[in-house]
């Protein structure tokens, strides 16, 4: 039993040391089959008996050495040792959201020179009514679908305003944003022509997401000019579990426009750069089933 004791606290010392120093941000939570661990920071979903539940939440909590009073000392040693096999392959807990903590004395300085990301609302236009999206009209927390566009003005202040609050920034990322944000695909092309033109000194990213039906072969052409862009394509997968969701306002699939949309991408990055900068968002929603998801792992 002592010698169980000075294991366990070994084990205890060894979590602790694969912890980061702040709090790890992630949250438990329970179905009426199973517990789990979210881990926001790799997004990653973990299955958890009770023993390993428990000792998750105490971590959480920033109470490891409470973890001694869970159960006894053999099953302890078993639990945080796989917990700790789990923090090592799956880069759980990995670090805090959170950087660094500014003082008070900082803010001034952080909102004038540290800008990291600016983010463009292009257009509250979309081109397709997918089911599960959030500016759908049954979803009553969000604004509905609107007609608003940005202008150009306004886009090519807010890149000014980037450019003199983020000096002392290494990198800035410029992002666009919907609804669609292709819709208003001048303003977008503008914006990152200037934002290159009046920034030639510093390390520009930018990136955005679009459901890709009106990437056309000219817009590509265009959009392979910018440096270090990414762009994110929503995709849900084969054509049968795209369109169940993925529809135009008449009630289309939106699978083939999206695919031709990508393949003029990829033609125009080239597939070194497309492999880098093509991202895919997959939506995940009901009917859930084994054969959906194998089919959806292969079509990838
Ligand atoms: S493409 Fe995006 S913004 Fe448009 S309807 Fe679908 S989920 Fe909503």
């Amino acid at each position: 039993m002592g010698e169980n004791n000075q294991i366990l606290q070994e084990m205890i010392k060894e979590l602790q040391k694969k912890l980061p120093d702040g709090r790890p941000i992630g949250i438990t939570f329970s179905t009426e089959e199973k517990k789990y661990y979210y881990d926001t920071v790799t997004g990653k979903i973990i299955t958890c008996d009770d023993l390993a539940y428990q000792i998750v939440e105490k971590i959480l909590d920033g109470k490891v050495n409470e973890i001694v009073q869970l159960s006894e000392s053999e099953n302890l040693i078993e639990s945080i040792r796989n917990i700790i096999n789990v923090i090592e392959h799956e880069k759980i807990f990995a670090l805090s959201k959170f950087e660094k903590m500014v003082d008070f004395g900082e803010y001034e300085d952080l909102i004038q020179n540290q800008l990291e990301q600016l983010t463009l609302e292009l257009t509250e236009k979309c081109n397709l009514r997918c089911g599960y999206c959030i500016y759908n009209e049954a979803c009553e927390k969000n604004r509905d679908f609107g007609d608003k566009d940005m202008d150009e003005e306004t886009a090519l202040k807010a890149i000014d305003y980037a450019k003199t609050h983020s000096g002392k920034t290494d990198t800035l990322h410029i992002g666009y944003y919907g609804g669609e944000p292709l819709i208003n695909y001048p303003v977008m092309i503008k914006s990152m022509r200037y934002a290159l033109e009046t920034m030639k000194n510093r390390k520009l990213h930018f990136a955005f997401t679009t459901n890709a039906v009106l990437l056309t072969k000219d817009k590509c052409k265009e959009l392979a000019e910018i440096p270090n862009l990414s762009v994110t394509v929503s995709l849900d997968g084969p054509e049968k579990w795209h369109d169940f969701y993925r529809r135009n306002m008449h009630g289309d699939g939106s699978f083939h426009q999206t695919l031709q949309g990508i393949k003029n991408l990829v033609d125009a990055f080239g597939y070194d750069r497309a492999k880098e900068n093509i991202l895919f968002s997959m939506v995940y929603a009901p009917p859930y089933s084994e054969e959906r998801l194998e089919e959806t792992q292969k079509f990838f």
